[in-house]
């Protein structure tokens, strides 16, 4: 696009796996206002990867939601299930240096294995992976997939780590954060505390995290602003950039909202919908006023 080069680029990536809710509001509204604020372009992206929950309808209301909070987005939208074949490509390359292994087993199977290392849990507080399947032979790798057995691709994180730390000169891995006050901060990144997490599902040829990075460097993504739900994932992100050659944005993790009850937020929170809350008369402005205190 002409007239756009080195102009700030900011998204907001909502999954269609449901309505939209206060949470993405804030979300939205945060990426939104960083765009203006920094004279920036904003981008809408469909992460619709997970093709068994996401639906058409949320893809749709997406729009309206966000048409209806004052928001507009650039065109064409990416929609990420469009584009299997590059995360396809990208952890290829993973692949081929030895960074990924596949992973066989069953749910059933790494939860049965989890219980024995109890208290080991990822950010997210799901039992860390208990290492099935890491070292299987050439042999019984072909014979399984031969047998047409289905697999993840899970990372190899010690080696990924040593990998991507010979390739920043021996360096911790970092990135940037942003507060709308403040300087900018240098955060540790801290991919370990994920494990061998997956990196290619079992159903569907990504996952999040590779998708997530890939999209953000393709569509030049200088200023990431989402939940501090996601910060933990930010350090695996960097990692994966790293080992891709991927440019590192900056990042901005902005605080989650709580109902009155201090909780978080959920999609299942009806009351929160943003649909529902349009069909009860609220207005956009009465929303961005719920949200003020929230918007840094
Ligand atoms: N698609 C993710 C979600 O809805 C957000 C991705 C991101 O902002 O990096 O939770």
């Amino acid at each position: 696009m002409t007239g756009d080069a080195g102009r700030p680029v900011l998204r907001f990536a909502p999954s269609p796996n449901g309505e939209l809710h206060l949470g993405h509001a804030l979300s939205a509204l945060t990426g939104w206002m960083w765009a203006q604020r920094l004279g920036g372009r904003f981008l809408l992206r469909i992460e619709d990867i997970d093709t068994g929950r996401c639906r058409e309808e949320f893809v749709r209301g997406i729009f309206d939601d966000l048409a209806w909070l004052g928001l507009s987005w650039e065109e064409p939208v990416l929609r990420q299930s469009e584009h299997f074949d590059r995360y396809r490509a990208a952890a290829r390359r993973l692949e081929d240096e030895g960074l990924l292994y596949p992973c066989f087993a069953t749910r059933a199977e790494i939860a049965a294995a989890a219980r024995a290392q109890p208290g080991l849990t990822d950010p997210d507080g799901a039992p860390l992976y208990p290492g099935l399947h890491k070292g299987l032979d050439r042999g019984e790798i072909d014979e399984r997939k031969a047998r047409g057995e289905p697999f993840a691709l899970r990372i190899d994180m010690e080696k990924a780590i040593a990998r991507a730390r010979g390739m920043s000169g021996g360096q911790d891995l970092d990135y940037t954060a942003l507060d709308a006050a403040g300087p900018p901060a240098r955060m540790v990144a801290e991919p370990q505390r994920w494990g061998d997490a997956v990196i290619v599902r079992k159903d569907v040829p990504t996952s999040y995290h590779l998708a997530v990075v890939v999209d953000d460097a393709l569509q030049g993504v200088t200023h990431v602003t989402r939940g501090k739900d996601l910060e933990a994932a930010t350090g695996l992100h960097r990692l994966l950039q790293v080992l891709l050659g991927l440019p590192a944005p900056l990042y901005h993790h902005h605080a989650l909202i709580t109902d009155e009850d201090g909780r978080k937020l959920s999609k299942s929170a009806r009351d929160t919908a943003l649909a529902s809350l349009r069909r009860s008369g609220a207005t956009a402005e009465e929303i961005r006023q719920r949200l003020a205190r929230f918007l840094a």
